[in-house]
């Protein structure tokens, strides 16, 4: 059934190189997809010898516990999510989603909040698509709002990227003795997940665990 939907969606040819597909993806695009199947650190999704935490997170641990993350962000991956993000291809979120593979079970599960703002601007918050694809999750939408945008992290270095974004959120319920999972599309410093995770913790959130459709390396 969702195949024949994407195939109809998509007029039956591959997302990434118009070739004949099944699905969103043709098979040979589907096999070259930069999963992250390296060692990773369990907290931050960098790579680290042996799945160990990495030297980052000991020297400076985040507020948030644990990252998944399912693609590198290199291509097709940011062609993928960019189609998501910025032209409005809600198609692509299940693929996403679906990549993340099987998930741990938590209490709540929160995507990052866009402000209102760019939420009326764009009409959708990726974030959210990507986790209400997410199979047997409730997405908890609400619990957490963005109260302003802040410039794009890309363009700033790091230090800046945590001033950028120190207060951005606020939660507009307790999470007391909760464990949370933080749903986004891409991780870049995580400077964002930091804020966020210290905002729901503050909330009283136990434990918070970003699942991130692709994570820069
Ligand atoms: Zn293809
Ligand atoms: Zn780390």
């Amino acid at each position: 059934m969702r195949e024949r939907l994407l195939s109809a969606l998509f007029g039956g040819s591959c997302f990434v190189c118009r070739g004949a597909a099944r699905g969103l993806l043709c098979a040979e695009c589907d096999a070259e997809l930069p999963r992250l199947e390296r060692p990773l650190c369990p907290r931050c999704a960098l790579e680290s010898p042996n799945g160990a935490v990495c030297g980052r997170c000991l020297r400076e641990a985040p507020a948030y516990d644990a990252t998944r993350a399912a693609l590198a962000y290199e291509f097709p991956a940011d062609a993928l999510v960019q189609a998501l993000k910025f032209r409005g291809e809600l198609a692509v979120a299940p693929l996403l989603a679906s990549l993340l593979g099987n998930l741990p079970r938590v209490d709540c599960v929160i995507p990052v909040p866009l402000s209102r703002q760019r939420l009326r601007q764009r009409g959708y918050n990726q974030a959210a698509e990507i986790a209400r694809a997410l199979p047997g999750v409730k997405v908890d939408a609400f619990a957490c709002e963005r109260t302003r945008e802040s410039p794009p992290q890309m363009d700033l270095p790091y230090d800046e990227r945590q001033k950028n974004v120190r207060g951005a959120f606020r939660c507009t319920r307790s999470l007391a003795g909760l464990h949370v999972a933080v749903v986004d599309d891409v991780m870049t410093t995580g400077a964002t997940l930091d804020e966020l995770a210290r905002t729901l913790k503050k909330a009283g959130a136990l434990s918070v665990t970003n699942w991130v459709a692709a994570r820069t390396l």
